[in-house]
């Protein structure tokens, strides 16, 4: 048979096999069959070797010939199938707007997060800068350098958890970020500052204990600070935290730090002073510690204690936060149960 004659069979039978395809996928499998590397158009010149010069060129321009006019003709075919098969994948995949939407879950500042934010709003307008340390301290600023030297018994208090021999430990209080601000201020010129973040101590988990927990220090530096000052300064976060109806009051304590030490007391905000289980019945609840900065913190600081005197106070969160929302246990604020978090996600009504 003619090459002539072949190709005319060929075309025949490409576009019986192209009006029967039923999708471009078969149109491309048609393509391979007769235009891939061992398809029927490049069997044409497979024993070209054997002919003469002049069929040579007779087979080799009808085969390039058939070779183009079958690839146009796929090309169309692919192409028509192409658009078709997308109009019918977007018809059938319309979307129904009128479908219910799903409901997206909004989340919500941890309490302790959100408790922390309340007091420092309050402080910054009162000029406290907001500072942050490493929760990995040198003892020299957890401990030593806070007048709490190494064998000083109120050291049992704050056992914690060391990486480094004794020398690099988990920070038992926010204090050594007040150590650290007093000694970059170069200049020894006043300080306001409050310090929240996390804390450590080898202690049993239970119900009103954690290994670690949350606090908020603060430390006021100037001249002629007194007692006083200290007292106005809780008082107003007291009243903040807990009603404007709270009274409150120091109690004699003991802190290394501080000189003199006090305990700070709310008015009970359940029975206004009357006595009930959760005053234990005193009529007053504690809810931090604090005093006059030890001269030999603000020495250690670089401060002189002739000339500056200074308070500090401090605040356990946790504990904040379980007067204050009602919350009986500790452990309650570590659990990554929503359900808990849930119900303080509201606007409270002033
Ligand atoms: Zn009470």
């Amino acid at each position: 048979m003619k090459v002539i004659e072949k190709v005319n069979q060929m075309r025949e039978e490409l576009e019986k096999e192209l009006a029967s395809a039923t999708s471009s996928k078969e149109v491309s499998e048609i393509r391979v069959k007769y235009l891939g590397k061992k398809g029927l158009v490049t069997e044409l010149t497979a024993n070209m070797k054997e002919l003469s010069p002049e069929e040579k060129r007779e087979v080799g321009s009808l085969s390039n010939q058939a070779k183009e006019e079958f690839s146009k003709k796929m090309e169309e075919e692919e192409k028509r199938w192409k658009e078709k098969e997308l109009y019918q994948k977007l018809t059938s995949e319309k979307i129904d707007v009128t479908l219910p939407a799903f409901e997206m879950v909004q989340g919500s500042p941890h309490i302790l997060e959100k408790l922390t934010e309340e007091l420092e709003e309050l402080l910054m307008s009162m000029g406290y800068d907001v500072v942050e340390g490493p929760e990995v301290e040198k003892d020299l600023y957890n401990f030593e350098l806070l007048n709490l030297p190494k064998g000083h018994p109120a050291r049992d208090a704050q056992d914690t958890f060391y990486t480094k021999g004794e020398e690099l430990l988990l920070r038992s209080q926010t204090s050594p970020v007040q150590i650290r601000t007093m000694l970059q201020n170069e200049e020894k010129t006043p300080i306001r500052m409050i310090c929240p973040g996390k804390t450590y101590r080898r202690d049993d988990d239970d119900a009103t204990h954690s290994h670690q927990f949350t606090q908020m220090e603060g430390l006021l530096i100037d001249k002629n600070i007194s007692l006083a000052d200290l007292k106005g300064t809780f008082d107003i976060i007291a009243k903040k935290l807990f009603g404007s109806a709270r009274q409150t009051r120091f109690r004699p304590s003991f802190y290394p730090f501080t000189e003199p030490s006090v305990e700070l007391d709310i008015s009970c905000f359940n029975c206004d002073g009357k006595g009930c289980p959760i005053c234990k019945g005193t009529g007053w609840i504690t809810v931090g510690g604090a005093g006059m900065v030890h001269y030999k913190v603000l020495e250690n600081g670089g401060y002189d204690p002739k000339e500056w005197t200074g308070f500090a106070f401090g605040f356990g969160m946790e504990r904040l936060a379980m007067l204050k929302y009602n919350v009986t246990d500790v452990r309650t604020f570590y659990t990554n149960d929503l359900r808990v978090v849930k119900p303080f996600d509201r606007k409270e009504v002033e």
